[in-house]
């Protein structure tokens, strides 16, 4: 039966190379089995066929029947369209396109019968539909047959242009189930699963998804559909977490020895949070436990994760083992180096750095350093990934913003040692719980959640880009009082160009409006050692302004600066906005971010600016991003490698039914510990076929 679903997409009738390459990349559509878990996502009532009188503004997708007037191609260059005048009888409609021309006009006939599926919208008084899709009715008799629910499928731009609709993929569908015949499509979940769940057979479900026969059904669909997808990637990482339990015991640190209580009773620079020390007990006992650590840390930015990352090394350290953290910038790596080093020297641990940068002889000695042991503490970039890096006995791995890092990556410190070191990754980005639980799958988390004493709340403004002079004031006055200011502007890969431009600009026109200041510019052109040298400035407080890309958007730490003014706000995402908010608001004095957008905005980026400036709590942030642009967008999850493959669940508004669907995979998980049990076989099977082509949730920690 799989047999019939695994055929390649592009033998199936009315399908060909060239669609098939296009359903490849714009789809991820290979297989037939594929496009059966293409879902609409939505439904149009086929028997309703409105006419041009009945419409009225802010209607969604209606169908027409009617035909065209005429056709013509206007305008130049990207204005160039064509527009064409439809009727039933009832009145006009001006349909227009803008792209995929020559498809366009080599297909348009008048004089024939259209059904016409598109969207309304009013314009100077009349109603336009752009890229509607029109099928010719060859005689009337052929809506006869037509009732019921027509399926809308998602489908591309560039998928449109080619003549590849909605209506396309229908009849591709259909194409399938008329090659399946009677046969059943083979189910996936045990049948004890489906009764006590109360769910629908897989069969059942994915025929109606596409052809429901009337639309009180879809709830029972798509809960079966979706609990099917939830409960697989709960079962992916929660299996793969009992593995690693039955197979890796961890390096039992029972010692909390000299290192760490010196540290922690003569070289603290201040006293802990009550959030970082409840933290550090739970690190504390997962790695006495004789059980490999796998720890997720979050906290806000400024939170104090890096106190916490140094006082688990130290505990590395007591117990005889060598420790590293990996940083994803190099100006942030240094930065945790020189920390480390001036913290930690004096009570002789050795802090040593790593990087692309570190060559020749002074690479040389880290490397012997390691082997030797005389190193403690690495610290660096992805560069200490690099097979010539060994370690003596590394014991404790520590991430910091891993959400920067892709899953291979992290995946490679797992191999630094004969067995795995304990591992803790950091991150800023907070994730909302129900994410939280299908990215990391079983990884023990930790928040801190309190900030240190002292800090007050970033007051964040938005100021229109003409308005100048009110930037000019706020800078003026935070320098007067000894402060330093950050300037950044987006620099996007697919604009790199302009946007260095704007970077430069920008600077000029800074440096014109202070000539009296010290302003620097960064940016990741720059060669290592000139970006270090200015950031170094920037740190020491020689230089009163820095102008730059977000090349500092993570981790840095300057805690006399005291605004952040964002050029082009529009352009970055919640998550990037709320990093780069937290550069400032280090220290105990009020702290500024400035949100910098032209006049023009639109409905989700004056939302987004006004969720900046309502609250600076980044769990909030996280929530509302994930509602704005849903999880597959969210930052943090495509830079790390996991890259939403739902097609039907939505786990910003399925967190109930995720729950439940864990909760089922962990009594499966917990009663099958070895995958023998006969009637759990089919999960096992489809578990095992899953790794081999989805995304491999459970690698991710
Ligand atoms: P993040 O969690 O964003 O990595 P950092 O570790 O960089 O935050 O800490 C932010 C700043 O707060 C640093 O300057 C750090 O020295 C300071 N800090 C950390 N913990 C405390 C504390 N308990 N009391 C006062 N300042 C602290
Ligand atoms: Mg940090």
């Amino acid at each position: 039966m799989y047999d019939v679903l695994s055929q390649n997409i592009q033998y199936l009738h009315g399908v060909g190379p060239r669609r098939a390459q296009l359903l490849n990349e714009e789809l991820g559509i290979y297989t037939l089995h594929d496009l059966l878990y293409h879902f609409p996502y939505r439904y149009i009532d086929r028997s309703r066929i409105y006419t041009v009188h009945d419409l009225s503004d802010g209607m969604q997708y209606v169908q027409l029947k009617g035909s065209l007037l005429g056709y013509e191609t206007l305008g130049k260059g990207s204005a160039r369209r064509i527009e064409a005048d439809f009727t039933d009888g009832t009145g006009y409609v001006r349909l227009v396109w803008f792209k995929g021309l020559k498809y366009v006009e080599r297909t348009l006939k008048t004089g024939v019968t259209y059904l016409l599926l598109g969207k309304p919208t009013l314009f100077n008084n009349r109603f336009n539909i752009a890229h509607p899709e029109l099928d010719v009715l060859k005689d009337d008799s052929s809506l006869d047959g037509i009732t019921g629910l027509r399926p809308v499928y998602r489908v591309t731009e560039k998928m449109k242009r080619a003549g590849l609709t909605s209506g396309a993929i229908e009849e591709m569908v259909d194409a399938v189930f008329s090659q399946l015949k009677g046969l059943s499509i083979a189910e996936t979940l045990p049948d004890y699963l489906l009764s006590r769940c109360h769910l629908m057979g897989l069969n059942d479900a994915i025929r109606k998804i596409h052809h429901p026969e009337s639309l009180s059904v879809i709830p029972s669909v798509e809960l079966r559909l979706k609990f099917e997808e939830l409960f697989y990637v709960q079962l992916d990482v929660l299996s793969y977490a009992k593995d690693r339990v039955i197979k890796y015991r961890g390096f039992r640190f029972s010692r909390v020895g000299d290192y760490f209580m010196r540290f922690y009773h003569e070289c603290l620079p201040f006293e802990l949070t009550s959030a970082q020390k409840r933290v550090i007990r739970e690190i504390r006992h997962d790695l006495g436990s004789g059980r490999q650590m796998n720890r997720l840390l979050q906290g806000d930015v400024g939170s104090g994760k890096t106190m916490v990352s140094v006082m688990t090394m130290l505990i590395g350290i007591d117990n005889d083992y060598q420790s590293c953290i990996m940083a994803p910038t190099e100006i942030l790596a240094e930065q945790h180096c020189a920390t480390m080093q001036r913290l930690l020297g004096p009570i002789g641990v050795r802090v040593e750095l790593l990087t692309g940068t570190v060559k020749g002889k002074r690479r040389q000695s880290v490397l012997d350093g390691l082997q030797d042991g005389s190193i403690h503490v690495l610290v660096g970039t992805h560069a200490l990934l690099e097979d010539t890096v060994n370690f003596k006995n590394l014991g404790v791995a520590v991430i910091d913003e891993q959400h920067r890092f892709g899953v291979e990556q992290r995946s490679r410190l797992w191999l630094k040692n004969e067995f795995p070191p304990h591992i803790l990754v950091m991150t800023a980005t907070p994730i909302p719980r129900t994410l939280a639980m299908t990215v990391y799958g079983d990884l023990d988390v930790s928040v801190i959640d309190e900030l240190p004493p002292g800090r007050k709340p970033i007051k964040t403004v938005h100021f229109y880009d003409k308005a100048v002079e009110q930037r000019v004031q706020l800078v003026r006055s935070e320098v007067a009082k000894g402060h330093q200011v950050y300037f950044v502007y987006p620099l996007i890969k697919e604009s790199e160009k302009s946007d260095l431009k704007n970077l430069e600009e920008g600077f000029r026109q800074i440096c014109k409006q202070f000539p009296d200041l010290n302003v620097g510019m960064l940016h990741g052109k720059m060669k290592p050692s000139e970006k270090n040298d200015v950031m170094q400035s920037f740190a020491s407080g020689e230089l009163h302004l820095l102008v730059s890309t977000t090349v500092i958007e993570v981790g840095v730490d300057v805690s006399n600066a005291s605004v952040m003014i964002i050029e082009n706000a529009e352009r970055f995402g919640l998550a990037q906005l709320h990093q780069l908010r937290g550069r400032v608001g280090r220290g105990a004095e009020q702290s500024y971010c400035v949100l910098v957008t032209g006049y023009k905005l639109s409905e989700n980026t004056r939302r987004r600016v006004e969720i900046m400036c309502e609250t600076t709590d980044g769990f909030r942030i996280a929530e509302e991003d994930l509602k704005l642009r849903g999880p597959g967008d969210l930052e943090g999850t495509q830079q790390s490698g996991v890259i939403f493959t739902f097609k039907i669940a939505n786990i910003a508004r399925d967190g109930e039914l995720l729950q439940q669907a864990r909760e089922v995979a962990r009594q499966v998980v917990d009663e099958d510990p070895l995958h023998e049990l006969p009637q759990n076989k089919i999960l096992w099977s489809q578990l095992k076929l899953q790794r081999k082509t989805n995304t491999n949730w459970a690698a991710i920690s």
